[in-house]
């Protein structure tokens, strides 16, 4: 009998376990409707390309990782391949904002880890005892039988407190739009924690890197002759990735503009409930936000639905703002800078979006892409739209130096959207996966549980469309 799936989500994980799962159905001749169905009335969750003007602007994410493969092995069986835009080779700095004025991030830096000596001892952004206090790292004896700690406490253990406000909060925490006392480094840097481990240092660890590649980076390149700027994107926007998927997923049903108000276990099945329908499946993907998951299953698991729901999420929002180049009397050679709390900003990071990836403006405009909110301000994003501009642009403005108005603009508000791997995140995800093992056929997936990036997002959707092919086999 033909068997039926639901796909609840439209974003990238939802898209990636659609598109895997048609490609399995049909290697193994497995017969099933997939149905995807998307509460938006547009695909792509996150991602979210816009076009204004000659400006190509990014609402979410605006590149990823080329290091993990998932990303990249997605473009090339899409025929994206060559869509793929690496950064600006020769303008690669990125700056601190350090007492109002940009210095640029130490020449050889893995995030806060010194790699290079010469550039690290003249850099004005640690003082001499802040320097010396990082050297010790080198003797400093690794710690053994920690489970998780939080990336502050690591990085102040091994580091010390100036690495910790210079480098791990402005760079590492801004990632995640998180609290560096919260945040834990298992979940979020687990390389840092293997190059203790490993070399009971981690600037040793760094230098031993050049032998050891895999173990700093994560993974190794999409394939082995392919060598990838860090971060990517698409020549379109990201955007593409979400029409290319859409057009690929021929096999499968998509119903967009349609929440899902309820799944409830019907004997050997599922019901999904949309405002007017429902439908009956045989196996259900949710890859919504953990906060939604845990609405669904609250009726009927109780226990699951708390350890869902105990998965935090803060708010953030990105503000793009289109310039004329002659109006700004920085250069902006480089990616961008970040912004350490002790500045006191409603900025948290900007990147100069015209310069780390070619074609987002034309050659006499600029874009700059702001990101404000995250665990420590999060009512920014709660303010109107112009007033965060306006906020935004006097910030930016004092520091590169802006004369003129904006030409385009664009505020994105990600409301309670950014999940946190806070200390205990792993232990909470083991618990999950055990508490929904129960249920046969239902499967969560998505950026709360194992990794936000996008890459990690297409692995989770890889990994679900493998767990449901299994379950449908054995059930035939
Ligand atoms: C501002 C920002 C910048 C980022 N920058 C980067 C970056 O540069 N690189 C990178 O790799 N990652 C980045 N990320 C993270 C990455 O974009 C996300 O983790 C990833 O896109 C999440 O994909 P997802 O499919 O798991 O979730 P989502 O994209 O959130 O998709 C979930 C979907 O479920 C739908 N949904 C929710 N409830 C229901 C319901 N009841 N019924 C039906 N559908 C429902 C939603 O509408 C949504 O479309 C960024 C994130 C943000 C917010």
């Amino acid at each position: 009998m033909k068997k039926k799936i639901a796909i609840i989500g439209g974003g990238i994980t939802g898209l990636s376990t659609a598109f895997f799962l048609q490609e399995k159905l049909n290697r193994e001749g497995v017969s099933a409707d997939v149905n995807l169905i998307e509460s938006d009335a547009r695909l792509g969750g996150k991602i979210v390309t816009e076009r204004v003007g000659d400006f190509i602007i990014e609402g979410g994410p605006d590149s990823f990782l080329s290091q993990k493969p998932w990303g990249i092995n997605l473009c090339r069986k899409l025929g994206l391949i060559d869509r793929i835009v690496q950064t600006n080779p020769i303008d690669k700095a990125i700056y601190i904002l350090s007492h109002g004025k940009l210095q640029k991030f130490p020449e050889g830096m893995n995030l806060m880890v010194p790699g290079k000596i010469t550039p690290f001892l003249l850099t004005p952004l640690v003082s001499f005892s802040g320097k010396a206090r990082m050297g010790l790292d080198l003797f400093i004896p690794r710690e053994n039988n920690v489970q998780e700690e939080s990336i502050g406490s690591f990085v102040r253990r091994r580091l010390g407190e100036e690495a910790v406000a210079t480098f791990a909060e402005p760079i590492l925490a801004t990632i995640y739009a998180g609290d560096v006392e919260k945040l834990s480094l298992q979940a979020t840097f687990p390389q840092f924690a293997g190059m203790e481990q490993k070399f009971g240092s981690l600037i040793w660890g760094g230098w031993m890197r050049r032998w050891d590649t895999h173990l700093a980076v994560g993974a190794p390149p999409a394939t082995p002759t392919e060598r990838w700027s860090l971060f990517v994107t698409l020549k379109d926007g990201l955007s593409s990735l979400i029409q290319s998927l859409q057009k690929q997923i021929k096999d499968v049903t998509v119903q967009t503009g349609q929440p899902v108000v309820r799944v409830s276990p019907r004997e050997n099945q599922y019901e999904i409930v949309l405002s007017g329908k429902k439908l009956l499946v045989d196996a259900v993907a949710v890859t919504t936000d953990a906060t939604m998951a845990a609405e669904f299953v609250q009726p009927w698991d109780e226990r699951l639905s708390r350890q869902l729901f105990s998965i935090p999420y803060v708010s953030t929002a990105t503000v793009s703002l289109g310039f004329r180049r002659k109006d700004l009397s920085h250069p902006l050679k480089g990616f961008g800078y970040v912004v350490p709390r002790a500045e006191r900003k409603t900025i948290l990071a900007v990147t100069w979006s015209s310069s780390k990836f070619d074609g987002r403006a034309t050659a006499s405009e600029v874009l700059i892409r702001s990101f404000v909110g995250g665990a420590h301000q999060e009512e920014v994003v709660d303010l109107p739209d112009d007033q965060l501009m306006d906020a935004v642009s006097k910030e930016c403005g004092s520091v590169l130096g802006i004369s003129g108005e904006p030409t385009a603009s664009c505020v994105y508000k990600w409301r309670k959207a950014n999940p946190q791997y806070n200390v205990g995140h792993l232990s909470l995800i083991a618990e999950i996966e055990k508490a929904s093992a129960k249920h046969p056929g239902f499967f969560l997936a998505g950026a709360a549980y194992k990794g936000v990036g996008i890459p990690d997002c297409v692995q989770q959707g890889w990994e679900t469309s493998e767990k449901m092919i299994r379950f449908l086999k054995a059930s035939l």
